[in-house]
């Protein structure tokens, strides 16, 4: 059975971008509200006393948008000096990345993965909301400065989206040629977003890996917390290119983590909800530690149960309400 040593922890749901794919502008989000979200301190407890003794000892800061939590650098440095934290990682979109790319190394953190759709602004633009055209250079400034400061592996997360981006997939792939850089590709999700894409679907990772193998070969290839990606490599590159598969693929069977949303939900998989465990308010109404404890690892008993394709079998189009933000992708 595979290990489960990995949370993934949603600092906040807000976001600075509103992508077409998961904060869809006019949709109705229900944001949570300021006293709703774990606090610092109630972070570092469950950490401390509840995670990290079952077992979760790699973590990644998620959202919305991580770097838009208030006190990120000092909770960083926190979760990064816990004696027991193996690994300690980041998504972000980058848009804030640039003058605090220093301070995060500095703060612990050694990984960081940043979101970038198009190597075109106003393609950009367009995936991001129309939020100004500015903004992908904003982006690029933060990809260089996380490069400068030494991030290693530095990954960037592509969402293909078939009809908006996809021209731009081997100029995307080419980016890891002459850099350590690591494209990850990653299937389109309709979830949350149904309308907006539902008809122009997704495109499989395996037609990605067509076009590239055909303009450049393929290898098989590592890269440091490959968790769902099957990862190759243009030979002779310095990079390498990730696939996430979750829709032509299923790869519950290899999953190894847990979702913590921003406001204290504990759940066991991306899409299904099954045995969540409210751990904010437990923690709020005096529930000790220990007991909180025992039914995180009863949660981790039960987990290889509870997966993303047995949630709704009938749902092939898989269409979901929530969005990845308000999941904590
Ligand atoms: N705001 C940060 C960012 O964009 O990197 C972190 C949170 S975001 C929800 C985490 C990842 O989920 C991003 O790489 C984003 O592209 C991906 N994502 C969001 N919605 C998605 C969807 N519908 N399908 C596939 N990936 C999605
Ligand atoms: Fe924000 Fe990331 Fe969602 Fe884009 S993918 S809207 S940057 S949370």
């Amino acid at each position: 059975m595979n290990q489960v040593d990995y949370l993934r922890i949603s600092l906040i749901d807000r976001c600075n971008f509103r992508c077409q794919y998961c904060m869809p502008e006019g949709a109705e989000l229900d944001y949570i509200l300021k006293q709703q979200l774990l606090t610092d301190e109630e972070l570092l407890t469950l950490l401390e006393f509840v995670f990290i003794p079952v077992g979760l000892t790699r973590f990644r800061l998620t959202g919305g948008e991580p770097l838009l939590r208030p006190r990120v650098l000092e909770l960083v440095g926190a979760i990064a000096s816990l004696p027991q934290t193996q690994d300690l990682s980041m998504t972000t979109n980058g848009f804030l990345l640039a003058p605090m790319a220093q301070s995060l190394y500095n703060a612990g953190l050694r990984r960081i993965n940043i979101s970038l759709d198009s190597l075109d602004p106003d393609t950009f633009n367009q995936i991001i909301g129309n939020q100004g055209r500015g903004r992908w250079q904003q982006v690029w400034d933060g990809i260089q400065a996380a490069y400068q400061v030494g991030f290693n592996p530095l990954k960037l997360n592509v969402v293909v989206i078939p009809g908006v981006n996809d021209r731009e997939i081997l100029d995307l792939a080419a980016l890891t040629i002459d850099k350590q850089w690591h494209v990850r590709f990653i299937e389109f999700m309709p979830i949350g977003n149904a309308h907006l894409f539902g008809d122009r679907g997704w495109i499989p990772s395996e037609e990605i890996r067509q076009r590239i193998r055909y303009r450049w070969g393929l290898t098989e290839s590592q890269v440091c917390g490959n968790g769902p990606a099957d990862v190759f490599q243009i030979p002779g590159a310095q990079g390498t290119l990730g696939f996430i598969s979750q829709m032509s693929e299923c790869f519950c069977d290899r999953c190894n983590r847990m979702r913590l949303s921003a406001d204290g939900w504990l759940r066991p998989c991306l899409l299904n909800e099954a045995g969540q465990i409210d751990l904010k308010t437990a923690l709020r109404n005096g529930i000790s530690t220990a007991h909180l404890r025992e039914q995180v690892r009863k949660l981790l008993e039960i987990k290889p149960e509870i997966n993303f394709k047995q949630r709704d079998p009938g749902n092939t189009k898989g269409t979901y309400t929530r969005t990845m933000s308000q999941i904590g992708g």
